[in-house]
């Protein structure tokens, strides 16, 4: 960690990076803001679990604490979410849920989950309307920790790509709004027209 490396930072890299919320914050380093802040304790992260805690506790000059329930509880099995192909309608609402870029997929196709980059977060499964997505116990697969430069990476670059896709939406949203319109234009400039004719028409009678 670089010498500079706030607590925040400190607290961040302790994390396990799947984003998952379960601590009640929007992703891993709010969390990681809050209890660098002292608005937050240090057992509220069950994909860290017992192992993480005790990390933060070390860390902090603190003694560990039980996971708080009320997060959830930590998997003795690390879990992946697997789609039921056949019963997938390829309405995109994983995709759109999942914090890692985990899913591929298009509108009206069906969509896969790439168990590599999946870290277990479960945010697919809620936002699925046909209830299509479940996860799997993957006995073979090391606590989320052990990949979270990985995660916070792929995290990072979906915010990125996200982030980019907005500003080509607000820059093509600004464009419609100074273009002028067509009608519009046509009508003022008959009405030019008008004018210019009345005006021709009350010289030549005057
Ligand atoms: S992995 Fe832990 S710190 Fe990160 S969002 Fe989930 S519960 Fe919060
Ligand atoms: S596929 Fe589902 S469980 Fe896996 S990382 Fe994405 S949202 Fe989380
Ligand atoms: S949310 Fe469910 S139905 Fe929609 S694309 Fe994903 S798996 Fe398919």
């Amino acid at each position: 960690m670089h010498q500079h490396a706030t607590l925040t930072d400190r607290l961040d890299a302790l994390l396990p990076q799947t984003q998952c919320t379960r601590c009640g914050y929007p992703a891993c380093r709010p969390y990681a803001e809050a209890m660098a802040g002292g608005l937050a304790d240090i057992n509220r992260c069950p994909p860290g679990g017992a192992a993480g805690i005790e990390r933060l506790a070390q860390s902090l000059g603190r003694p560990p604490l039980p996971l708080d329930p009320a997060c959830g509880h930590e998997k003795a099995v690390q879990t992946l979410a697997v789609i039921i192909e056949a019963d997938c309608i390829g309405c995109t609402k994983c995709i759109q849920a999942c914090p890692v870029d985990a899913i591929v997929g298009a509108m009206n196709l069906m969509h896969t989950v790439i168990s590599g980059h999946c870290n277990g977060c479960e945010l697919c499964v809620p936002a699925c309307p046909v209830d299509c997505i479940e996860m799997v116990e993957a006995p073979g697969i090391p606590p989320p920790f052990t990949h979270a430069e990985a995660f916070r990476s792929r995290y990072r670059a979906r915010n990125h790509r996200l982030a980019q896709i907005e500003r080509e939406n607000e820059m093509r949203r600004r464009r419609h709004r100074v273009r002028p319109d067509p009608v519009a234009a046509a009508l003022a400039r008959a009405q030019d027209r008008l004018d210019e004719h009345g005006n021709a028409t009350d010289r030549g009678s005057a």
